[in-house]
């Protein structure tokens, strides 16, 4: 199968020929029908996290079952579903009291010893060994860019079958940590205030999420006039310019004192500090973005006497075989906004331009559909 390739952090993505294993018993394989490209895969190209490599990137899609393992309960072959990244046990600890999206079980990947999921048959040895070079890391449990996916039954989830495939991908990531931070991780109730910053794919999810939780007063702030734009469509009250107000300053203002909620959707020390400062007291801003392996957050730590609390908020703290099919009735029923999420559709080959999108930081985001 065709899939996109990192061998090297910093390098454009090559499409490669990659060979796919049989599902294992309980693996489910899929034939991918969408992938979203998102911030997250960008972080790993740029090398601000590291990864096994060369590795087959992509972790936002959604495809058609074709084939499952002896022991797959959850889905059958035929099944529309979308992936998530967050693959649980279902028996640990965080799994049993509802928190499995912070499941961390190794049974749901390949042990060392065992045949690995991706690999590149023409390059095996003289004799048919496997070398170092053969090997394909699997990111985060799914690699989407690829023609098909081989993952653990709970890496994905069945949804209805009206539900287009390129919106259904956006609901496996970043949809999914926008709204799942607003209603599971700050648990926003009817009423109460909230900020996002970055008006991103994600941080316009969380927007969305708040609208759709009820909140009152909705802040959305970014840099880019267009994108805060958009950030109104998605349901923000108000909206501030970070290039041209303080933003800590412009919420206060506004709620007089703070928001009960913030949201972090850019990955940045500064925007995480002023998540914090602009919240009321009794707050709490949750960080979303992904802030680069090494950087310190910086508080004041008076602050803490007003009860003000900062917390991370991981892939939405999920649920997500209850959630997704939720989230694609909510879009069904005209509460979700997805088809404005998208900026362009386009083919695997096109990956990297893409990525150089991302980084120009205007458009929302690029979804790869396959045929
Ligand atoms: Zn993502
Ligand atoms: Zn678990």
């Amino acid at each position: 199968m065709k899939a996109a390739v990192l061998r090297e952090v910093g390098k454009p993505l090559t499409i490669e020929e990659v060979s796919i294993g049989k599902p294992g018993p309980r693996e489910v394989l899929i034939r991918t029908k969408a992938a979203g490209v998102c911030h997250s895969d960008l972080h790993f190209v740029e090398g601000s996290y590291p990864h096994p490599l060369p590795a087959v990137l992509g972790h936002e899609s959604a495809g058609v079952v074709e084939a499952v393992g002896s022991e797959v309960r959850t889905v059958k072959v035929g099944d529309h579903v979308i992936t998530c990244l967050s693959a649980y046990c279902g028996h640990c600890e965080v799994c049993l009291t509802g928190h499995m999206s912070l499941c961390v079980s190794p049974e749901t990947k390949r042990a060392k010893g065992e045949e690995p999921r991706l690999f590149r048959e023409d390059l095996l040895g003289s004799n048919g060994e496997r070398t170092s070079d053969t090997k394909m890391a699997q990111f985060l449990n799914l690699s989407s860019f690829a023609e098909q996916m081989l993952v653990h039954e709970h890496a994905c989830v069945a949804i209805r079958r009206d539900m287009p495939f390129d919106r259904a991908a956006l609901i496996g990531c970043s949809v999914m940590t926008g709204v799942g931070a607003v209603i599971h991780t700050s648990g926003v109730r009817p009423g109460e205030t909230v900020a996002v910053i970055g008006c991103g794919g994600v941080g316009l999810a969380t927007i969305n999420g708040a609208a759709m939780a009820g909140a009152g007063r909705i802040i959305a702030i970014d840099r880019i006039p267009s994108k805060l734009a958009l950030a109104r469509s998605f349901g923000a009250t108000d909206v501030i310019d970070a290039g041209a107000d303080d933003p800590v300053k412009a919420v206060q203002d506004l709620t007089g004192g703070g928001v009960h909620h913030s949201f972090e959707a850019i990955g940045l020390k500064v925007t995480a500090e002023q998540a914090f400062r602009m919240l009321r007291r009794g707050g709490t801003a949750n960080i979303i973005g992904m802030i680069p392996v090494g950087t310190m957050i910086e508080l004041h730590g008076p602050d803490f006497l007003g009860e003000k609390k900062i917390q991370g908020s991981f892939m939405g703290s999920n649920r997500f075989p209850v959630d997704m099919p939720r989230l694609v009735d909510a879009y069904m029923g005209g509460k979700l906004k997805l088809d404005e999420l998208i900026s362009r559709r386009i083919r695997l080959e096109d990956v990297n331009s893409a990525f150089d999108e991302l980084k120009r930081g205007e458009l929302a985001r690029s979804v790869i559909v396959f045929e």
